[in-house]
C-alpha cells in the first residue's frame, strides 16, 4: 500500500522534501509549487487516500489540525492562515494521500477560484 505513492516516498525518504515538522504520526514539509509565501503540507505518515477514507470515529483530522496549528506558531503566521483539505477530482485533490494544506503569509481571498 502507498508503493507508488508520491507522499509515502516523502515518507520513506525516497523523494527529498523540506521538512518543517515531524512525529510518530505526521510530516508536515513545504509545497512544491507554492500557492502562498508559507504553503506547508501536514499529512499522516499512513497512507489514507481522501477524508473519506477515514475510519468513523478516528481523530485524524483533529490531529493533522493540531499539528498545523503548531507548525503555523512555529512559522509566525500570526496574521491568519488558511487550512484546505480539497477532496476528489472537483475538489482540486491530485495527490490520494489526505493532506492538510496551510497556507499563509498574504491576505487570502474568498472564494477560492
Ligand atoms: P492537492 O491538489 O492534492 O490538494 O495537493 C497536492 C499538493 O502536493 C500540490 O499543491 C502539489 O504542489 C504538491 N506536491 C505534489 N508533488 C509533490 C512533491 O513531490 N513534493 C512536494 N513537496 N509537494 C508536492
Ligand atoms: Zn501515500
Amino acid at each position: 500500500m502507498g508503493d507508488h505513492c508520491v507522499f509515502c516516498k516523502i515518507i520513506r525518504g525516497e523523494i527529498p522534501s523540506n521538512k518543517v515538522h515531524e512525529d510518530d504520526q505526521v510530516l508536515a514539509f513545504t509545497d512544491i509549487h507554492p500557492a502562498a509565501p508559507t504553503h506547508v503540507l501536514i499529512i499522516p505518515k499512513t497512507h489514507i487516500e481522501t477524508i473519506e477514507d477515514i475510519p468513523s470515529g478516528d481523530h485524524l483530522v483533529s490531529l493533522l489540525t493540531e499539528r498545523a496549528i503548531q507548525v503555523a506558531k512555529q512559522l509566525n503566521l500570526r496574521e491568519g492562515y488558511r487550512l484546505v483539505i480539497n477532496n476528489g477530482d472537483n475538489g482540486g485533490q491530485t495527490v490520494y494521500h489526505l493532506h492538510l494544506h496551510l497556507l499563509g503569509g498574504r491576505f487570502m481571498t474568498w472564494p477560492p477560484g
